[in-house]
């Protein structure tokens, strides 16, 4: 660390800096061979990154918003159909349902793992929708089209409650796609099936995102589509490239969403490191979770007996979470807000007509939550900073409320 008294939000440059010699190898190569679209680099991290997924199939496309998109298109959802998904998440989720050509609906969360409330899901597709007599699907009232499609987010590395999901989605008629971007190795036990089950390996569909920032992040944009049904892995690899299976045989009008092969050479490289860097990042959650378990006010990550998160972020919960936000600026301590306002109450989204109180688990975490500095390379050092500027912050607002009741 350059500056041992700060301690950053995410450090990117270790892990580069560690991996340089091979990572401009993969440069080099693709250079020497001209080989920058499609190829060998790309195949091969296709392959390897299926496997790590315990999938049949991955398609590489050029980020984690297209494999969304495009695993939506495949599934058939284009018509107008709704699909739902929850408020906290990133925008590329529901940007995704409307550019596939589909209407977005929310459904709230749980309010101890932030993830998709399979309960609430429940009661949307009873209450909150009608039946459509010729097929029987569930008709959403607010967007008076059909149900087609569920996407759970794997939020902050952990994996929602997927079996509550699934039966409901078998029930409905519902396709399945994890939004899976921030949860590369995140794991879920299934009661149902008695076994863990990768994220990526449980939907119809997965999307990930390669953002340099997440767990496996690039060095640029990408994504990819895993999945165990060749079929929908065959329609994804004509969509990202412009519909055609054959060159300049165009099926359909499809996009230029291929995965760059510089990237997918890194992300290769990268892949051999991602169990290691997930378990670090373990180890640090666990370090916070001790340190400030006896911190009043604090809220730290509930991990459920049948997940096991790769903690792409460590997230708290506090009453004062702008207060303590700058407390921690001030000291030198970076931290972050996934996210600050839920999408029902963005702008982009004002003509669906959603109203403050609509989805409340989700608008109180969202006034609330606070993400600290997460990342491998994360010293013991630098988390107790953390913990020391969360501690002075506590006995500083102590301090305060005793002299003004005073
Ligand atoms: C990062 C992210 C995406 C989008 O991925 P991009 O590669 O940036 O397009 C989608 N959903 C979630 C939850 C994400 O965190």
């Amino acid at each position: 660390m350059s500056n041992p008294k700060r301690v950053p939000f995410l450090d990117l440059v270790t892990p580069h800096r560690e991996l340089e010699n091979e990572l401009v190898e993969v440069y080099r190569k693709a250079l020497h061979t001209a080989g920058f679209i499609g190829g060998p680099m790309v195949e091969g991290f296709e392959r390897d990154f299926a496997a790590f997924c315990e999938t049949k199939h991955c398609v590489g496309v050029g980020s984690g918003t297209d494999a969304l998109r495009f695993a939506l298109m495949a599934l058939g959802v284009t018509g107008g159909e709704t699909v739902l998904t929850v408020p906290n998440t990133f925008i590329a989720t529901t940007e995704a349902i409307t550019q596939a050509g589909a209407k977005i609906d929310f459904v709230d969360i749980d309010p101890k793992t932030y993830n998709l409330d399979p309960a609430k899901l429940k009661d949307y597709l009873e209450k909150q929708c009608t039946a459509d007599p010729k097929s029987g699907k569930r008709v959403s009232k607010r967007t008076g089209t059909p149900v087609a499609a569920v996407i759970p987010v794997h939020l902050y590395g952990q994996m929602a409650d997927m079996d509550g999901i699934l039966e409901l989605a078998r029930g409905y008629g519902l396709s399945v796609v994890e939004d899976a971007c921030q949860a590369q190795g995140a794991e879920y036990y299934s009661k149902k099936e008695n076994r863990w089950r990768k994220a990526g390996s449980v939907g119809a569909a997965a999307a990930f995102s390669f953002y340099p920032g997440k767990n496996l992040g690039a060095c640029g944009e990408a994504g990819a589509v895993t999945t165990n049904d060749e079929k929908l892995a065959a329609a994804i690899r004509m969509i990202r490239d412009h519909g055609q299976a054959q060159k300049y045989y165009h099926d359909i009008e499809g996009y230029n969403g291929r995965l760059d092969a510089i990237q997918a050479g890194i992300l290769q490289v990268k892949l051999k490191h991602l169990a290691g860097w997930n378990s670090r990042r373990q180890e640090a959650a666990a370090q916070y979770t001790a340190m400030l378990a006896d911190v009043d006010g604090i809220i730290t990550p509930f991990e459920p007996d049948w997940s096991r998160s790769v903690y792409h972020l460590y997230v708290i919960r506090l009453k004062d979470r702008e207060a303590l936000r700058k407390h921690l600026a001030g000291l030198g301590i970076d931290t972050g807000l996934h996210y600050p306002l839920p999408l029902h109450q963005q702008k982009a989204y004002a003509h669906l007509g959603y109203r403050t109180g609509d989805f409340p688990v989700a608008e109180s975490a969202a006034s609330e939550i606070l993400s600290l500095p997460m990342f491998p390379s994360l010293t013991g050092d630098q988390q107790h900073m953390v913990q020391e500027g969360i501690r002075s912050f506590n006995s500083s607002t102590k301090e305060m409320a005793g002299s003004t009741a005073r």
